[in-house]
């Protein structure tokens, strides 16, 4: 399955500078996994969900929806080759006939085609619609609008703060630097995450 980076679980992983580790998604894991680090000592618990416990025959815990971990993650900001990176590179926007598309319509194109040598990598893929890619086939004479490169990590963290993000807790938007009009609380209105900012 490909890797979104909206993709987004239980609780949020912060380094030890209260940023989260990686933006691209923000990082995050599950229930299960943020108990055991906390209960190995990985990690401490910055918030816990207010309305979310778990019981075991001897305990009842509440679920944290925020962590830290104890030791500093240095995190290589490389970007790996990922469609769905791809398309948030090129804006969700065809190379060729310059209309934006939801990434599902979307298509990789290879500009020096598989057939001639030309590699899976950003620097020779760009995103196009399904008619362009088609009518384009092995015509090297039909160029994009943009050359393909290889993004930064802080260009696409930039690009990625321009579409909505769905997060599981409001105690998670003190620590995103998201812009408030994109950011929702799943079950909560927009307007909740509007009071709670301007608190
Ligand atoms: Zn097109």
């Amino acid at each position: 399955m490909m890797k979104s980076f909206r993709q987004i679980r239980d609780t949020l992983v912060l380094n030890r500078d209260m940023m989260p580790v990686s933006m691209l998604p923000p990082t995050s894991v599950n229930w299960q996994t943020a108990i055991k680090a906390v209960f190995l000592e990985q990690a401490q618990v910055v918030h816990e969900y207010q309305d979310w416990d778990v019981h075991s025959p001897s305990t009842t815990l509440k679920v944290p929806s925020v962590i830290m971990v104890r030791d500093y993650v240095h995190f290589e900001k490389v970007i790996p080759w990922n469609e769905s990176f791809l398309h948030l590179r090129d804006d969700y926007t065809c190379q060729y006939c310059l209309r934006v598309f939801p990434e599902s319509h979307l298509t990789q194109d290879h500009v020096v085609p598989r057939k001639f040598g030309g590699r899976t990598s950003y620097e020779n893929i760009v995103s196009a619609c399904g008619p362009c890619n088609h009518k384009r086939g092995h015509n090297i004479k039909i160029q994009p609008h943009r050359a393909p490169y290889r993004p930064s990590y802080w260009e696409l963290v930039k690009k990625g703060k321009t579409l909505p993000l769905v997060i599981p807790d409001r105690s998670w938007v003190d620590y995103l630097d998201w812009p408030e009009e994109n950011l929702f609380v799943r079950g909560e209105d927009k307007k909740v995450v509007r009071m709670k900012l301007a608190a």
